[in-house]
């Protein structure tokens, strides 16, 4: 049979779905493609775009395949990203076709960006001159091509000028290349003059970038330390070498204090990547960026996947930030990812944070990572004294949230005209709604949650799947009209009681159901940066990487929150938030104070962060974890099981209990129903491995899934490595 086959070249081809393998192509005869050359090629009755992969072609009839139909006119995706697409499927469990897929999101990128029409100077001259041509004549002088409104503008006529001289052959059209979306930084623009402890860790990141080999280095200090001041010279030190620049950010939306800043620094702003970039610029940073034209680029964690030309440092802030994970199809952390792109590419790794995750603080003590430590606040700025409210033993008045201690410190510093900060980690107006009759509460049909009412929009909300309803005046279960309470707070209510108390004061609430989205929340953390809002009530949005100048008292409505959930990270996490919050307070020097309100003043948390020893609670959540062989002294992996019937995700789950391998070094705890066992209407099931830390989980978690039960019906199984999440 194969020797009739008609001889053809043939590629492998990633394409853009579930595959385990690269598909194989036949390669048209004059048709050139290399490793990593970006693809058009048919896909069942579609047409997809794909990268040709390395390895050899499988064997096959040639007359069998079909043909690669296009190579796009585009950089190849070079061998350092093939590799972390591999790396990253085999350690998430994920088909490399669904990690190309995060490299493949600019479809009409792939494809040139095209020439503009411009104008350029001739040698004739006017017939006649005014001061409106003169101008004009001035501007272009240099012989520079211009498009034709930006010459207008610049020489401030109007476009008519402009076609009436084009029109006497004194402008002839010429095509000029595409503008860059941003301008080249330059990393002398405005350099800083460093305290010591900052230029000593400056040099550290520099001496790394220089080397130009990985390794990884934990920047460690305060909120306000000058952090970013310190990695920016890494980012310079990178720039002088040639290299393009990586910065991850947990919430990139909010950062346009940072592109600022940036942009003061070096002159220029670095390239944004995230989702809400309008999707022409989206192109255009993805090209730019593969052809080297874009140096610096500011994104979130997706923007790991954008195809660098001469990627050589990559910079994490806020590494601990639970946004860096990804629980999506793939399921992965852009922290740990940042650090073995590092790796395969041979360049420095910078993880920046205030509060580090237990993890990297380990890898530090270990050797494993540099650290490089900030002690104290820039210049005169002092961090906020820090106090517990008892709130046993001083309760808020009947129906309240806020304590009595807390309400004083806000009339004072309400009186002294600064600003103070209220922080509810709950949106809405009240997490539960119920009937005071019968009891019936209010839940999502399809989630195993309460609905939250948003009282501003008159709705009860699933905040797992978005459901929504009118909030009914009479109890759906028994009938009775007006007797449904609300239970607990969420910033809405909170804001409510604000305003009975300061009725005067300018409240502003922010949280992410705010209405017109991320530009307004833009606009009101301008405002209140500004001094515009006297009282700000919010969400984690307003704890992270803000700047506001009158902030001088904090208030964490609730600082037991997170501690309920009963996740191993739980401790940390309210840790690193309630820090994190509590350094939005005097930031420039005036006295601050940050209070939380809580039930149990003498939990480790509350002690450390009080105490202001951070080293301590470190020591003793590191001796925990090594205790009961948690990340990072033993591996945890996560296996959801869902399907549209509880029976069947049970079984399902069961089945793969039982296919699990015999091994001394890992074990398997459940299956067990998740704690948020139903989403989306679908029924979930958790399997948790854990196991040594040199196990092989990846093997054990593949052997477990080659054996166990076929996925029949509408069974879903989803692989978590090292998860954050345990709903
Ligand atoms: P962090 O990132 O640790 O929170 P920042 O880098 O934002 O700290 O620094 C806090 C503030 O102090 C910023 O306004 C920053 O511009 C300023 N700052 C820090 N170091 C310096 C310095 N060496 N020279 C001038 N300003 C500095
Ligand atoms: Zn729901």
């Amino acid at each position: 049979m194969m020797e009739d086959s008609p001889l053809v070249a043939a590629a492998p081809v990633l394409v853009p779905m579930p595959a385990e393998r690269p598909y194989t192509y036949a390669v048209p005869a004059g048709m050139r493609v290399v490793p990593g050359s970006i693809v058009r090629v048919p896909l069942g009755p579609r047409q997809v775009a794909g990268i040709v992969w390395d390895g050899a072609v499988e064997k096959v009839d040639a007359r069998k395949l079909r043909p690669i139909e296009q190579v796009f006119d585009c950089p190849p995706i070079d061998r350092a990203m093939r590799r972390f697409v591999d790396w990253l499927a085999q350690y998430t469990l994920s088909a490399p076709g669904m990690v190309a897929r995060m490299l493949l999101r600019a479809p009409e990128a792939f494809d040139p960006e095209p020439w503009i029409e411009g104008l350029q100077r001739t040698l004739a001259m006017p017939d006649r001159m005014t001061d409106a041509r003169m101008r004009v004549l001035d501007t272009a002088e240099g012989g520079l091509a211009w498009t034709r409104s930006g010459l207008a503008h610049a020489a401030g006529v109007s476009s008519t000028v402009i076609d009436g001289l084009k029109a006497q052959g004194v402008f002839e059209t010429v095509m000029i290349p595409p503008r860059p979306v941003v301008a080249a930084p330059d990393p002398d623009y405005a350099r800083p003059s460093l305290m010591s402890d900052q230029s000593d860790a400056a040099a550290m990141l520099r001496a790394n970038v220089a080397a130009g080999a990985f390794g990884v280095t934990l920047l460690d200090g305060v909120t306000g330390s000058g952090k970013t001041e310190v990695y920016f010279e890494a980012v310079a030190a990178a720039l002088d070498r040639g290299s393009q620049v990586l910065i991850l950010l947990p919430e990139i939306a909010l950062t346009h204090a940072f592109l600022e800043r940036f942009q003061e620094r070096f002159g220029a702003k670095p390239a944004e990547w995230h989702s809400d970039l309008p999707p022409r610029m989206r192109e255009r940073v993805w090209r730019q960026v593969a052809e080297g034209n874009v140096r610096v680029v500011a994104g979130a964690r997706s923007a790991l996947f954008l195809p660098f030309k001469e990627l050589g440092l990559i910079v994490v802030d806020e590494e601990h930030d639970p946004a860096y994970k990804q629980e999506d199809r793939v399921f992965y952390n852009a922290r740990d990812m940042a650090v073995v792109r590092g790796h395969i590419g041979g360049f420095p790794v910078v993880l920046a944070s205030a509060t580090p995750s237990v993890e990297s603080r380990v890898n530090a003590q270990q050797g494993r990572y540099g650290r490089a430590v900030l002690s104290g606040r820039f210049a005169e700025a002092a961090l906020p004294a820090l106090k517990t409210i008892d709130m046993r033993r001083a309760p808020p008045a009947r129906g309240g949230f806020l304590s009595p201690v807390l309400l004083g410190h806000m009339r004072q510093t309400l009186e002294r005209k600064e600003q103070s900060l209220l922080f509810l980690n709950r949106r809405g107006y009240a997490p539960l709604t119920l009937c005071r009759v019968c009891g019936h509460r209010f839940g999502c049909p399809v989630c195993s949650a309460w609905l939250v009412e948003h009282r501003f929009r008159g709705q009860l909300v699933c905040h797992h799947c978005g459901h929504n309803e009118k909030r009914p005046e009479a109890c759906p279960e028994c009938g009775t009209l007006d007797h449904l309470v609300a239970c607990g707070p969420g910033v809405e209510r909170i804001a409510e009681e604000v305003v009975t108390h300061f009725p005067d004061a300018r409240t502003i609430v922010l949280s992410s159901d705010l209405m017109g989205g991320v530009r307004r929340l833009r606009l009101e953390l301008e405002a209140i940066a500004k001094g515009e809002a006297d009282i700000v009530i919010g969400t984690q949005l307003v704890a992270k990487g803000h700047n506001f100048p009158d902030m001088t008292l904090v208030g964490v409505v609730d600082a037991d929150l997170g501690l309920a959930n009963g996740d191993p990270r739980a401790a940390e996490r309210t840790f690193q938030l309630l820090s994190q919050v509590t350094g939005r307070a005097g930031r420039t020097g005036k006295k601050s104070l940050g209070l939380l309100q809580t039930f149990q003043p003498d939990h480790p948390v509350m002690l450390a962060i009080v105490s202001g020893d951070a080293e301590a609670f470190y020591e003793r959540e590191i001796a925990e974890r090594e205790r009961a062989a948690l990340p990072p002294f033993g591996r945890l992996a996560g296996v959801i099981v869902s399907a549209v019937t509880r029976a069947e995700a049970e079984g399902h789950a069961r089945g793969l209990r039982r296919a699990a391998p015999e091994a001394t070094d890992l074990f398997v705890l459940g299956p067990a129903e998740a704690p948020l066992s139903l989403l989306g209407g679908r029924h979930r099931f958790r399997l948790l491995i854990q196991g040594e830390k040199r196990a092989d989980m990846q093997g054990f978690i593949r052997a477990m899934l080659a054996n166990g039960p076929k996925q029949r019906g509408s069974v879903r199984v989803q692989v978590d490595i090292d998860p954050q999440s345990f709903l």
